[in-house]
């Protein structure tokens, strides 16, 4: 499918790869762990990578080629590799960069089990990692090192929603020869596209807006052939993160209406958004589609709609934020995002209560700060509930 159709188009085309020989509309399961050859030649070609052609399913399969394909394809990137879950993706591609010696410079504001996998588990096998505050690219320019390979970092954060400039960073990791990486898990490959703005690898959890129905767990990395090709013939393979058929298929067919749930949440979330902002329960919201937010220009430069994350701080603090979870009846009580539901949770009580409240505050997220992912019911419902919650507060 060429690039020349728009995004829209894409999503709903772009999967038409694989010859199936009944000719199913819908790319098939094949839910097979392994492949025949025809004859020892052939197999013999195929592992030394002679022949194209399927082998066993932790080195590829045929749903997740297509899958692979389409992401490639609306991300704008050479190649991409499905993975089990977005976990899978980000220790794939830091193990695939980096090696004993070696040094990350990372965002401070990183989803946790990416903050966790980069503190704790790198560092164990003699690689040094620099956490600095992103917004401000004068730290990335300070923390590049002789040995510094890559620069990770994530946008808009998790969860106080500050932002990164892609452009700034990916122009300062060119100039000392490094890959930038970015998840761009947040804005999904229709509102953000960091691969323009100069980045080198874009990993996502699928899990979230990609799926968008809640009901997968998945990761992608999307970047430069040849790198992709090593990685999914030592790191993916060999470590085993690799996708199920099935879920491929699921996000082969959760990205067929990415478009119009995005356009949906972004609407809703804009209202909601304004209307939290002039509710006298709520002390402050974070929404970088608000003229509020401090970094609202960059927003507009870098993103092509603000997404449907927000997170907002309740002037009653930690038990009015504890006491919302429950006086709320639509928004869902759960973690992750990007679904078609309007997910609800409480960062100080839930997803950061690990964190030690000293830097849980230093972080930004605060005692009484709620998190919503804003889904597609209708934006009169979702007020209305907001509404009657937090006038119980
Ligand atoms: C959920 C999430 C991850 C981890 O993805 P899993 O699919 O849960 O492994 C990584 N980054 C961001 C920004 C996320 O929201």
């Amino acid at each position: 499918m060429t690039k020349d159709y728009s995004f829209e188009t894409r999503t709903v085309h772009a999967d038409e790869g694989y010859k199936n020989e009944v000719g199913a509309l819908r790319t098939p399961i094949y839910q097979s762990s392994t492949f025949v050859f025809d004859d020892a030649a052939q197999g013999a070609k195929r592992f030394a990578g002679e022949e194209d052609g399927c082998i066993y399913t932790r080195l590829g399969n045929p749903t997740q080629s297509d899958l692979e394909k389409q992401m490639a394809n609306l991300d704008g990137g050479e190649a991409a590799i499905a993975t089990a879950s977005g976990m899978a993706a980000i220790s794939g591609v830091i193990l695939g960069i980096l090696e004993a010696g070696d040094h990350l410079v990372a965002s401070d504001t990183l989803y946790g089990c990416t903050h966790a996998f980069l503190s704790e588990m790198i560092t164990k096998w003699g690689i040094e990692v620099t956490f600095v505050d992103m917004s401000d690219l004068d730290n990335v320019k300070e923390a590049v090192q002789e040995n510094t390979k890559a620069i990770y970092t994530e946008t808009p954060s998790n969860p106080t929603l500050s932002l990164v400039d892609i452009e700034g960073v990916s122009e300062i990791s060119d100039e000392h020869d490094l890959m930038t990486i970015v998840d761009n898990t947040f804005m999904s490959p229709y509102l953000q596209h960091p691969l323009e703005l100069g980045a080198d690898i874009v990993v996502y959890s699928a899990t979230k807006s990609i799926s968008g129905h809640g009901d997968t767990v998945a990761g992608i990395i999307v970047g430069p052939e040849e790198l992709l090709a090593e990685w999914r013939m030592t790191t993916i393979k060999d470590i085993g993160g690799i996708i199920a058929p099935f879920n491929a298929f699921l996000l082969l067919r959760g990205l067929k209406t990415l478009a119009v749930r995005m356009d949906r949440i972004c609407e809703n979330a804009m209202k909601v958004a304004e209307f939290l902002a002039d509710h006298p329960k709520v002390e402050e919201v974070h929404y970088p589609g608000l003229e509020s937010h401090p970094q609202h220009e960059l927003a507009k430069k870098q993103m092509d709609d603000f997404g449907g994350l927000m997170a907002f701080e309740l002037k009653g603090g930690y038990e009015a934020g504890e006491q919302l979870m429950d006086t709320v009846e639509l928004c869902t009580l759960a973690v992750s995002l990007g679904d078609v539901d309007t997910l609800i949770q409480h960062p100080a009580s839930m997803t950061h209560s690990p964190v030690p409240e000293k830097e849980r505050l230093e972080a930004g997220i605060t005692n009484g700060l709620v998190r919503l992912s804003i889904g597609i019911e209708s934006a009169d419902d979702l007020i209305a509930d907001l509404d009657q919650a937090l006038n119980k507060l």
